[in-house]
């Protein structure tokens, strides 16, 4: 086995917690995306960062890849070790370790769901409001710059990270930031690993801001005849300032899946799924506002859902439409898609990409954090049939083309991993190069999640 050395001394420190068994190792070498499995040399289960700091320092000296899990929902391959070596497991360090109510922030381990942090956080009056819909670890959110339905609100993980204990690619142990809301001390190195993937360096704390839980939420569902009517009327609810927390886009091909997965019974048409955070009195204002403007849209069939139990199915339904439209084709596997744009192009974007997609006979239902200008197409393909495959792929490609021409990214919220790395010179130019140098600077050793991000060392 190439790593022996290093899997001898990590067994000596670690013991029960380093596994070698075969249903870890695949566990570990999977992925939520398309990407074929690689598993792993072995699994690491830390408790403390020591042992991290001790495991880095050990795969360091032998040149041993070390590639960090946090409950492996990313969708570029990014948890999957290509290089092998240890995959090092966080779940184990999942505690809150402090809630300081009255500075509304929080410093827990990595390993901790954000539903789990959530439940803790429930009696104190606080939420932390980064939803990415998978129940992920807050490390893996962190490390993957994170957002979700409503980052149109409260912002991504790099609005909400404060401070993190980081495990340097040598074992050295450091901190960033501070429990202050703002700074000006020096480079933003926080800011460096959160969106790194875990390429320089292993998060072992993180210090989050919290928000307060609202008095009044109402959510609402609305369907539109056209797809650019449900983004014009968006566009005038963020240019009238009324704060929408979420406020997501299903086609019609999407409607389908999920009427079909949840037995709902929404009309066949592109719709918008909307909600207001705030006092009674703010929530019923901005609820009437927007309900004037989705109007003046050709909007119909505006529903709110104010009991919790609805609210909740409404957005179990939203978080489940990637498993709905799976399951249009059983055995089907996808090419997840995530770009976005600047708001004003994002009708272009989804019309262009709907005709795209037609063109070429691909299947790809089409749902979106429509505020942002971020949406995803589900590029369906049968596993067993590389010609489609292919046109899945081309596919995904021309939808990046078209974002970076209409000014945006390859990815609003899913990263890079083995999947996007490819669009990277295209999309930073230099500027990627930059990162390669960073990265050596961080990680002579290329140890730290290899193969990913940034291009590979001379
Ligand atoms: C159905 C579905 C819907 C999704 N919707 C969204 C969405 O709306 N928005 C969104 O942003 N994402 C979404 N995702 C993607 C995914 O949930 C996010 O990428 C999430 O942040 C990954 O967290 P994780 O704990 O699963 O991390 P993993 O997949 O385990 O790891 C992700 C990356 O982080 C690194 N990492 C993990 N822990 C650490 C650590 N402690 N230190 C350093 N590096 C670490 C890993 O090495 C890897 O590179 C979705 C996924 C699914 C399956």
């Amino acid at each position: 086995m190439a790593y022996d050395a290093a899997l001898k001394e990590l067994s000596a420190l670690l013991g029960d917690a380093l596994t070698l068994s075969k249903s870890d190792l695949d566990l570990h070498g999977r992925s939520e995306s398309h990407f074929p499995p690689t598993p792993p040399d072995a699994v690491a289960y830390p408790t403390t960062t020591g042992q991290v700091s001790e495991l880095v320092r050990i795969c360091a000296r032998h040149g041993c890849p070390v590639t960090a899990w946090g409950t492996g929902t990313s969708l570029e391959g990014q948890s999957q070790a290509v290089r092998g070596g240890v995959v090092v497991d966080f779940s184990r360090m999942n505690r809150v370790l402090e809630v300081n109510q009255a500075d509304m922030d929080v410093r827990i381990q990595p390993g901790i769901t954000r539903e789990e942090l959530n439940r803790e956080l429930r009696a104190t009056g606080l939420f932390f409001p980064v939803d990415p819909g998978a129940n992920a670890s807050l490390g893996g959110m962190a490390a993957t710059r994170a957002s979700g339905t409503t980052a149109v609100r409260y912002g991504t993980m790099r609005d909400n990270v404060l401070g993190l204990e980081v495990v340097l690619a040598d074992g050295e142990v450091i901190r960033t930031g501070t429990r202050a809301r703002k700074s000006s001390a020096g480079y933003d190195l926080t800011g460096l690993f959160v969106g790194a993937e875990g390429t320089l360096g292993l998060i072992t704390e993180i210090t989050l801001r919290l928000q307060g839980q609202p008095e009044a939420i109402s959510a609402a569902v609305c369907g539109f005849e056209r797809i650019g009517d449900a983004v014009a009327a968006v566009i005038d609810t963020i240019q009238m300032g009324i704060p929408m927390a979420r406020i997501e886009f299903i086609d019609t091909a999407s409607v389908r899946a999920v009427n079909a997965y949840a037995g709902m019974e929404f009309p066949e048409k592109p719709h918008l799924l909307v909600e207001f955070h705030g006092s009674d009195s703010a929530v019923a204002e901005q609820a009437e506002a927007f309900g004037a403007i989705i109007e003046d849209h050709g909007g119909s069939g505006y529903a709110w859902a104010q009991k919790p139990e609805d609210r909740s199915a409404l957005w179990t339904m939203r978080h489940n439409a990637f498993y709905a439209i799976l399951a249009l084709r059983p055995g089907c596997r996808s090419v997840v898609t995530d770009v976005c744009v600047p708001i004003s192009r994002l009708a272009e974007a989804v019309d262009a990409t709907t005709a795209d997609l037609e063109a070429h006979g691909v299947t790809g239902p089409i749902l979106g954090h429509v505020g942002d200008g971020n949406f995803h197409a589900i590029l369906m393909f049968d596993p067993n049939d590389p010609e489609e495959e292919a046109r899945a792929t081309a596919a995904a490609s021309r939808m990046v083309e078209r974002a970076l021409k209409l000014g945006g990214t390859s990815t609003g919220e899913h990263g890079i991993g083995i999947g996007k790395r490819g669009y990277m010179e295209q999309e930073h130019g230099a500027a990627w190069s930059v990162m390669g140098r960073l990265k050596k600077a961080m990680d002579p050793g290329n140890i730290m999640n290899p193969g990913k991000l940034v291009p590979e060392p001379d």
